[in-house]
C-alpha cells in the first residue's frame, strides 16, 4: 500500500533503513500486536510500537491508574489517576499516532477468552507482573501457535526471551510450573527505569518479528542487571519433558 506524504515524513527514518523501506513500513502497517498489560513494561512497548506505525495494537488491562504506578508507567499521567488503564493508554497512544488502530480490552486474559482474542494477532507481548498471567499467556500462545515475548522485572534487574511455539524453548521449558500462592506484589521493589529497558527490548523483538529482520531472542534468556550494567545471554533449550511443548 502506498504511503501518504504525511506518513512518508513520519516514518522517514524507517524508510531510510536497509531492509525496511516503504515495503517494510507497509508490513508494519499490516502488523497486529497484542500487549497484555498497560503498566511498566506495556508502557514503553506500546509507545514504541505505535510510534513505529504497527497497524493494529491491542492492549489488555483490567486495572485503573494508581498514584504508585506513575513512577514507571509512562502511558499514564497524574490526571489519569482513577481512570481505567486502557482508557488512559488509548488517549496517550492516539495522541502519539492517530494512524494506528487501537483495540482496548478492559479485562483480564483468561483461559476462556484467550483463544478468541489471540487468534487475531501476529505477536503477543507479555507485559504482565504476575506468574499466573505469565503461565496463562505461555499456555494460550502455545495452543494458538502465536509467537510471544516474555519478560519479568524485579528490584534492579530483569529478563526477557522470545518464544516461537513448537520451534524454540518455551516459558515452561525454562520455568516449569508456577510457584505456589499469589505473586507477593506488595513486597516487590522496582527501579522505575527498569521496565523502560526491558519493555523496549520486547518492542524491538515484535518489530523484528513483523519485519523478518535479524535474529530473534529465541532459546536465549537475556538477563539484565542494572547495578552492574550487564546484559547476560543464557542459552536455554527446549525441554523434551516440558509439560507444554515437550
Ligand atoms: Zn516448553
Amino acid at each position: 500500500m502506498a504511503l501518504t506524504p504525511d506518513q512518508r515524513e513520519r516514518y522517514a527514518r524507517h524508510l531510510l533503513l536497509p531492509g525496511v523501506g516503504e515495503e517494510g513500513q507497509a508490513v508494519l502497517k499490516a502488523g497486529r500486536v497484542l500487549v497484555v498489560g498497560a503498566g511498566g513494561l506495556g508502557s514503553p512497548c506500546s509507545l514504541y510500537l505505535v510510534a513505529a506505525g504497527v497497524g493494529t495494537l491491542g492492549i489488555m488491562d483490567a486495572d485503573s491508574v494508581e498514584l504508585s504506578n506513575l513512577q514507571r508507567q509512562l502511558l499514564h499521567a497524574t490526571g489519569d489517576i482513577g481512570r481505567t488503564k486502557v482508557e488512559s493508554a488509548s488517549e496517550t497512544l492516539w495522541r502519539l499516532n492517530p494512524d494506528v488502530k487501537l483495540v482496548m480490552y478492559p479485562e483480564r486474559l483468561t483461559a476462556s477468552n484467550a483463544p478468541e482474542i489471540l487468534a487475531t494477532y501476529d505477536f503477543v507481548v507479555d507485559a504482565t507482573d504476575n506468574f499466573e498471567s505469565k503461565f496463562l499467556i505461555a499456555d494460550a500462545c502455545h495452543a494458538t501457535g502465536k509467537p510471544y515475548s516474555h519478560a519479568g522485572i524485579l528490584n534492579f534487574g530483569g529478563q526477557t526471551m522470545t518464544v516461537l511455539p513448537g520451534k524454540s524453548a518455551c516459558y515452561r521449558c525454562v520455568f516449569g510450573e508456577p510457584p505456589p500462592g499469589p505473586t507477593p506484589e506488595a513486597a516487590r521493589g522496582l527501579l522505575g527505569v527498569l521496565p523502560g529497558v526491558i519493555g523496549t527490548i520486547q518492542a524491538t523483538e515484535a518489530l523484528k518479528f513483523l519485519l523478518g529482520a535479524g535474529e530473534l531472542l529465541t532459546d536465549t534468556l537475556l538477563v539484565y542487571d542494572a547495578l552492574k550494567m550487564t546484559f547476560r545471554r543464557v542459552s536455554v533449550k527446549r525441554d523434551p519433558a516440558c509439560v507444554l511443548c515437550g
